[in-house]
């Protein structure tokens, strides 16, 4: 793990100036595009029974609110920030990145998580793109055109990637690919997918090598079953690629590469899913606060009470120091370090924390937690998925462990 620097080039705690500017105009942004486009669909957004076809599919009319935050977003520069600008980033640190993240998160306002790009959209294995692949794919994904999805999780293979089943061979001077993924966050709605298969066996290519991502477009896949999470129903589906032939132009970076190239980029998913746990369990800790003051049991408001207020107070210590383990992860990324270790502390304990937090507050608002439309309980199922994605808890403390020098 990276130390901190103390003395003159010590750490600094403030918000610059770019961060400072990008969280005033993202406020502007949530208030006057996306809010709006939230408050017309209302219950819409927020309850599956009403935002999703009979099949499981989201709505149409789901579908466009979204696409039309992802395009505003894109105008306004905000929607691939943290990309280099050749492919049309705005090339912020990791700091502002992070920060931006957890500023989102922490407003409550539906729709705002999809003001950063997420798995469908730009990330840097993507910003690999060359020749031809850079205006098929890449460039209308930053603009927020088109859509995708990264394929890498099986049905018998999820933690343990790389021993995955997914193969493309060589027949002639095309890839032949066959297999399953499932869990493929977007793919209903993609235009396209980033897939990992295996292209060399193990035992030539060793354990991470010997793995390709390759460009498959929507009408050569077959989508099968919906992966319906609890609190992320309708946008994770099984996906068949059943003989897909593919040019190389179809190969995304280095031919038996793509596990090595994933993993460079490893710590940045965990940072984006910390900063948005961590903004997550911000906005549950207000809601509690002013809850806690109004709601009154026994003639008194229930905050008055330590079995409430020392929930509250736990909260906001755990929230504090994950968002200093966020921003020290953020500020090694950019001192040029990899950060795996520092990504995997920030990972587990923010979403632990989410967790924790999100029942808390759930358990403060008694019967009223429960209800579908003050949103707790859709936290508490969105915190429960961010302990599996991005690496489980046990795949983290594995890594922190090994880090040890620990057997895992
Ligand atoms: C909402 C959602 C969205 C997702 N989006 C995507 C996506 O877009 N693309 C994609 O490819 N995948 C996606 N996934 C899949 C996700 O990445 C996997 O579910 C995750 O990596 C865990 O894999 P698994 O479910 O196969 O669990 P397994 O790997 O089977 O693990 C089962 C349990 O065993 C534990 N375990 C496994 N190995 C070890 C070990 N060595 N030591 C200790 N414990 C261990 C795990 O921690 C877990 O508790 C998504 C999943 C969900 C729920």
């Amino acid at each position: 793990m990276a130390e901190a620097t103390g003395g003159a080039s010590g750490v600094a705690f403030d918000t610059d100036e770019e961060t400072r500017l990008i969280q005033q105009s993202l406020d502007d942004f949530v208030e006057q595009e996306v809010a709006p486009i939230a408050d017309e669909l209302g219950e819409t957004l927020t309850n599956p029974r009403l935002g999703h076809e009979p099949d499981g599919r989201l709505t149409d009319e789901v579908i466009e609110a979204i696409q039309e935050v992802r395009q505003k977003s894109a105008e306004a520069g905000f929607y691939a920030m943290n990309l280099p600008e050749d492919v049309g980033g705005e090339n912020v640190s990791t700091v502002t990145w992070y920060q931006a993240n957890k500023h989102l998160a922490s407003k409550g306002t539906p729709l705002t998580e999809q003001v950063l790009a997420g798995p469908e959209g730009p990330k840097p294995l993507l910003a690999q793109a060359e020749g031809g692949q850079i205006e098929r794919y890449l460039d209308p994904v930053v603009r927020a055109e088109k859509s995708t999805g990264f394929g890498q999780t099986e049905p018998s293979v999820g933690s343990d990637s790389p021993n995955m089943a997914t193969r493309a061979e060589r027949d002639g001077d095309e890839w032949v690919l066959n297999g399953t993924k499932q869990w493929i966050t977007n793919a209903p709605y993609a235009d396209f997918l980033q897939v990992f298969a295996r292209t060399t066996p193990q035992e030539e290519a060793g354990r991470y090598g010997g793995i390709t991502c390759f460009l498959i477009e929507a009408d050569e896949y077959d989508i099968g079953t919906l992966n319906n999470a609890v609190g992320s129903e309708g946008l994770q589906a099984e996906v068949h690629f059943d003989n897909v032939r593919l040019s190389d132009g179809r190969v995304l970076g280095e031919v038996d590469n793509a596990f090595y190239e994933a993993m460079g980029f490893l710590s940045l998913g965990r940072v984006e899913i910390g900063a948005q746990a961590i903004g997550n369990t911000e906005w549950l800790l207000d809601q509690a606060i002013e809850y806690a003051n109004e709601r009154e049991a026994f003639g008194r408001p229930i905050g008055e009470f330590q079995g409430v207020s020392h929930k509250i107070a736990e909260g906001r210590a755990k929230a504090y120091a994950a968002d200093a383990a966020g921003l020290r992860c953020a500020w090694t990324i950019d001192q040029g370090e990899q950060a795996i270790a520092d990504s995997s502390v920030l990972k587990w304990f923010a979403t632990n924390t989410f967790w924790e937090v999100a029942d808390d507050v759930v358990q403060i608002h008694g019967g009223n937690g429960l209800a579908e439309e003050n949103g707790l309980m859709d936290r508490l199922h969105e915190a429960r998925i961010f302990r599996i994605v991005e690496g489980t808890d046990e795949i983290q403390l594995n890594t922190i462990a090994g880090q040890e020098g620990l057997g895992q």
